[in-house]
């Protein structure tokens, strides 16, 4: 049981239109560790620096996260600095220090081999590759990707996607990837690629599952406070996969509860910046939100 998530802790800058962060804690497997760790029990493999403060290593531990896979090295943590739009429809990616992850080697401790729900999150992938040949069993895997590995690094990335169950992608990665614009084609074409579970990430507008030949579709849950919307796939894909891996099984009915945990849980990211929100969430906190959005959703 459990769930293995591999990807990058980080130090993010963000400036969006209710404030201005810097140095604080990021990535996309710290968003997606934390909320996966309300459903179950969360191995992290990441590399982090010798500047990685003692305090955001902490925020991870107290989520019960097991941190054995998330190596400190010489040298600095990953920095990306961002920035959004007033209306948040772009982000600019102002600077990417990969810094240790320029020569991470990702080793998974012998504990986590066993692992049967695997999340890639968004990182170069060759690391993602490593990782899955390093698995002794099994195990269903989600992956997320970006468009600079789609720019550089398209081979590789392909080669991942065949040995996916799973990918979540926006809409300008699809299109990216496919060469499709008509979303359903898009869908339709990426599962032929490998993954039989397409997940279409369309912001506020929610998100959508492509499953064998099924489809499936979620809003985002309507929010009074909204202040960054970074991590918001990863805290998707962390709701989800954790609630899977929390079940232990996929089909298209626990898919569905899945896909309205992972609205739920990147609800609760976006309210505030980085971890903030979500470093404290509990479960209950989760499920009531979870009950309003099936009163808001059925007839
Ligand atoms: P999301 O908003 O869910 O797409 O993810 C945002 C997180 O992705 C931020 O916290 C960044 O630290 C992280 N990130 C940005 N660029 C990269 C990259 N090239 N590789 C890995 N993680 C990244």
């Amino acid at each position: 049981m459990g769930l293995t998530v591999v990807g990058s802790v980080a130090f993010d800058d963000v400036e969006t239109r209710y404030g201005k962060v810097t140095r604080v804690l990021g990535g996309s497997a710290s968003y997606s560790g934390v909320i996966a760790s309300n459903f179950t029990d969360v191995n992290v493999v990441a590399v982090v620096g010798e500047d990685f403060p003692d305090e955001y290593m902490d925020l991870l531990k107290n989520r019960n996260i097991d941190t054995r896979g998330l190596k400190k090295t010489r040298g600095n943590t990953f920095l990306w600095r961002g920035r959004y739009s007033d209306n948040f429809a772009r982000r600019t990616t102002i600077e990417t220090q990969l810094n240790v992850f320029a020569d991470f080697d990702p080793e998974i401790p012998d504990e986590y081999a066993d692992t049967s729900f695997l999340f890639l999150a968004n990182i170069h992938p060759a690391l993602q590759l490593k990782v899955l040949d390093s698995m002794n069993a099994n195990p269903f895997v989600a992956g997320d990707t970006m468009n600079l590995w789609i720019d550089t690094e398209l081979n590789l990335l392909k080669t991942v996607i065949s040995r996916l169950n799973m990918i979540a992608v926006n809409d300008e990665e699809i299109r990216q990837l496919t060469g499709k614009f008509n979303l359903v084609k898009a869908g339709r074409a990426l599962q032929k690629m490998g993954p039989e579970c397409v997940i279409l990430k369309k912001g506020e507008h929610g998100a959508m599952l492509f499953h064998h030949d099924e489809m499936f579709f979620v809003p985002a849950f309507p929010l009074l406070q909204f202040k960054d919307p970074t991590g918001a796939g990863d805290s998707f894909a962390g709701g989800l996969m954790g609630y899977l891996a929390s079940v232990g099984k996929v089909d298209m009915d626990i898919l569905k509860k899945a896909m309205f945990y992972g609205a739920v849980s990147a609800s609760f990211t976006v309210e505030d910046f980085s971890l903030n929100r979500i470093k404290d969430l509990t479960k209950s906190e989760i499920d009531e939100r979870f009950a309003s959005m099936q009163s808001y959703t059925s007839l």
